[in-house]
């Protein structure tokens, strides 16, 4: 870890002049794109890259063309000098955070290319934010190409998005390798995000059922239940009954397609978003089946904090 300054990049061009100089002295670079609002879970991506590659570029970026008109752009949290502070404590070595106009020049909707990665961002939260994964993988796109060939960190917490990046790097052919990281979770479960901080007390202590919701869902796959329908009907009942929740969507998907599926296979995902007053919070879990073997991926616990 390091906490000394490190730059802090506005333009195109000046982080491909960065970039393009580390990769002539045979540097390799990890990058780690965030909206800001940088919590442990983005931390837990900044180590992940900082232990594999000699440059770490921390993007933040709120990108407006992934929300939609009623979704929470306006309000979004922007700690910049924090953001910094997070990302060089662990040793991110730049951060690119540029401004709209310099993403979108001309402005939005000026631009004649979008990047919609069909079947994979069509369910779920494609279904239930139209027009988002058009905005996350275009802009993904775009920071992809500015940045160059790379590993690129990804949260499994966001699996769809994770499963449209794959599906685009691939169909692409864009020089990356994609890493998937765990789910960083409080003591008592709930997903880290940005959008946490959207919660009331009482909200925020219901919260964490979703992801108990989930955990009770797995035991019983873990027991050897296999019937989607089945453990599907159980999981929306449970996150039916917790308080002040709002159930948008649970399914059952096959974790690179992000189809529905039947019956639990060696790859699932069981994903769920839930509102909560103003805050719309995604949690899922990862199964794998091989033959009676199950795996299944919690993600990693913060230690409970002291009272
Ligand atoms: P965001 O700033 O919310 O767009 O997230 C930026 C990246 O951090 C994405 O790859 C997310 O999946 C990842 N991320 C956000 N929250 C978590 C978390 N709790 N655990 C692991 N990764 C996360």
């Amino acid at each position: 870890m390091s906490s000394g300054p490190i730059p802090v990049l506005h333009s195109i061009e000046s982080l491909r002049a960065y970039l393009d100089a580390a990769r002539e002295h045979g540097k390799s670079i990890g990058c780690v794109m965030t909206m800001g609002a940088l919590h442990a879970g983005h931390a837990s991506l900044i180590d992940a890259a900082a232990a594999a590659h000699d440059e770490v570029v921390v993007t933040v970026f709120v990108n407006p063309t992934q929300f939609g008109p009623n979704e929470d752009l306006a309000a979004y949290p922007r700690t910049l000098d924090d953001d910094v502070a997070l990302a060089a404590h662990h040793s991110a070595t730049v951060v690119f955070t540029p401004t709209v106009e310099e993403m979108y020049p001309g402005g939005i909707g000026t631009s004649h290319t979008t990047v919609h990665v069909a079947r994979v961002s069509e369910r779920l939260c494609g279904a239930s934010r139209p027009g988002h994964f058009d905005g996350v993988s275009t802009v993904v796109t775009k920071l992809l190409n500015i940045i160059g060939p790379c590993t690129a960190y990804f949260g499994k917490k966001d699996a769809q998005q994770l499963a449209v990046i794959r599906a685009l790097v691939t169909d692409l052919d864009l020089r990356v390798e994609v890493i998937a990281c765990p789910i960083l979770r409080e003591s008592d479960g709930l997903a880290l995000s940005s959008r946490n901080r959207y919660l009331d007390p009482e909200e925020r202590r219901a919260a964490a059922g979703i992801s108990r919701a989930l955990f009770e869902c797995a035991d019983r796959i873990g027991a050897g239940q296999r019937d989607a329908p089945s453990l599907r009907a159980a999981l929306v009942a449970a996150l039916d009954a917790i308080p002040g929740g709002r159930l948008d969507y649970a399914e059952f998907v096959d974790a690179r397609t992000f189809q529905p599926i039947d019956s639990i296979q060696s790859d699932s995902v069981l994903a769920v978003a839930v509102h909560f007053g103003g805050a719309r919070l995604i949690d899922n879990i990862h199964i794998g089946v091989q033959g009676s073997t199950v795996d299944i991926d919690r993600g990693r616990f913060l230690p409970a904090q002291e009272p």
